[in-house]
């Protein structure tokens, strides 16, 4: 398993502008890295709560990518409305949805990653879609952490996870348990 427990977060840093808190693209950076050095299908899923508009950004129409983003719509930075191009895909979830609305959102995101068969999987791994994070209105709990890595984990795919977003104090916590996920316990 491998977890980079890095800050500032990268997902909104465009090909030529920072933007919310990021300067560069990480996951892009690494995805990019990956296809250029042999990986033939790389799937970005991003669970951070605010849209990946800049991986968006910078994967859009890319071949062997495809980008995977569920957050809250509207919220920052008010992208992510649709999916876009031939390889980004938008699952926008309203503000104060429901646990059962953002897991069924996640759900269809990872069904339709799986139909990508990808032979990579990077996470952008935010935890701000936490119900008690100042930064946004959603409803998740640790074991929905929980539960999203051990989903992640079952597609039985080389799997990297880089942290994004999650400002609640509880936030060590969120992590583990998403690890715990992955790693199948
Ligand atoms: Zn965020």
């Amino acid at each position: 398993m491998v977890f980079s427990l890095m800050r500032p977060p990268g997902h909104h840093a465009t090909r030529d502008s920072s933007m919310g808190f990021c300067y560069l693209n990480n996951i892009a950076v690494a995805a990019l890295e990956a296809v250029a050095t042999g990986s033939k299908r790389v799937a970005v899923f991003d669970f951070d709560v605010h849209h990946g508009n800049g991986t968006e950004d910078i994967l859009l129409n890319r071949p062997g990518l495809e980008f995977f983003s569920i957050h809250q719509h509207p919220a920052y930075p008010n992208t992510g409305a649709a999916s876009r191009g031939r390889n980004c895909f938008n699952y926008p979830v309203v503000p104060s949805a429901s646990r059962e609305v953002y897991r069924a959102a996640l759900t269809n995101a990872l069904d339709d990653l799986k139909h990508f068969r990808p032979d990579l999987v990077a996470v952008s791994a935010g935890f701000d879609a936490y119900a008690r994070d100042p930064l946004a209105d959603g409803p998740l709990l640790a074991e929905d952490f929980h539960w999203l890595g051990q989903a992640l984990g079952k597609l039985n795919v080389p799997m990297f996870s880089l942290l994004e977003g999650g400002y609640s104090r509880d936030l060590p916590e969120l992590i583990f348990a998403y690890l715990k996920g992955v790693a199948g316990k």
